[in-house]
């Protein structure tokens, strides 16, 4: 068994079926692999130190809210990381936008889109969430909320990294967005915490290169985040504009209302996707999502999609099945 799961695992259960004339016969029903709560969930490797951020903030007398907000803000910090905060790799003119989205079970949720110079999208998202009456806003006025809720404006200038990587797609991009399976990577996470209750955030630099104004799926809720009390959470990584073509998180909690695993939901996701994408070859998306039971499934379009899962006891990277 691998080693990497704890689970509590319903046993294989046998249904007698008595038919006049027949011997009583027994019928498997197929297992299901549910996972101790509280459960996180986060796509990428970055999210196993995320996760960690998240269980902490649980086991501190945080709420579930809380835990996903600090869990992504962890990797809104990491210098190594080139797909997510301000250190993420610019849009074509060399400006770093942001973009983010956080949500709770009942429904609330709030986002901002094409944010420059905050830490901290995800956290400008809750506050939109909690001070606002609206979900979502964008650009300067989201810029504007910032600094009247007291955000500090970091200065606008490329981390060491991220402006090495421009320099040397200038030489060759004939300013064109790069659109392949490898220049993304957003931090999505999922939880739910010991009483059942879930929550989500997502938060992205969106794709290198991007036009400027470009607003990728993680901000807009349905497409890379959705979070239902009554059914369970999903969150999408990849190709924005491919995941929002199918409102790729909101299918999926609605094909899990409709019974389907979160394992079959991820996958119905990426075969629509495939669907409505053309130049499928070189769009990568990922999909992870979690049901109230606690049953944890992910499915990509392409090989190399991972995410780490973390429960009291085990925080482990699993790699996600994939359509090619
Ligand atoms: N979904 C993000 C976007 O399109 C990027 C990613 O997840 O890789 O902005």
């Amino acid at each position: 068994m691998s080693q990497r799961r704890k689970f509590i695992k319903q046993s294989l259960m046998g249904s007698a079926f008595l038919i006049p004339g027949l011997e009583a016969v027994s019928r498997p029903i197929p297992s299901k692999e549910t996972f101790s709560k509280p459960l996180i969930l986060s796509t990428w490797n970055h999210g196993l130190s995320a996760n960690e951020a998240a269980i902490h903030t649980l086991k501190s007398g945080g709420s579930i809210l809380d835990a996903v907000e600090v869990g992504v803000k962890d990797t809104e910090l990491d210098m190594d990381n080139l797909s997510v905060g301000l250190q993420g790799l610019p849009d074509r003119e060399g400006i770093t936008t942001l973009d983010a989205s956080i949500m709770t079970g009942d429904g609330s949720c709030g986002s901002v889109a094409f944010v420059r110079q905050i830490k901290h999208p995800i956290s400008l998202a809750r506050a939109v969430m909690e001070k606002t009456p609206h979900v979502m806003l964008a650009g300067e006025g989201a810029r504007q909320f910032a600094i009247a809720e007291g955000f500090p404006l970091e200065k606008e200038e490329l981390s060491p990294k991220a402006a090495e990587a421009y320099n040397e797609w200038k030489k060759t991009s004939q300013y064109k967005p790069i659109i392949n399976i490898e220049n993304h990577d957003t931090i999505g996470m999922i939880g739910m915490d010991a009483e059942g209750n879930l929550a989500g955030s997502c938060t992205t630099s969106g794709l290198a290169y991007k036009m400027h104004g470009r607003v990728g799926d993680s901000p807009i809720i349905g497409a890379g985040l959705y979070v239902d009390n009554e059914v369970g959470a999903a969150t999408a990584t990849g190709l924005g504009e491919s995941i929002i073509r199918i409102c790729g998180a909101f299918l999926i909690v609605e094909l899990m209302r409709q019974g389907r695993s979160p394992r079959e939901a991820c996958q119905e996701a990426v075969r629509r996707l495939i669907s409505k994408n053309k130049n499928i070859k070189d769009i990568q998306a990922g999909f992870l999502a979690m049901n109230k039971e606690g049953e944890v499934g992910a499915f990509a379009v392409h090989p190399g999609f991972n995410y780490a899962q973390a429960t009291l006891q085990k925080n482990v990277l699993i790699d996600s099945k994939s359509h090619f």
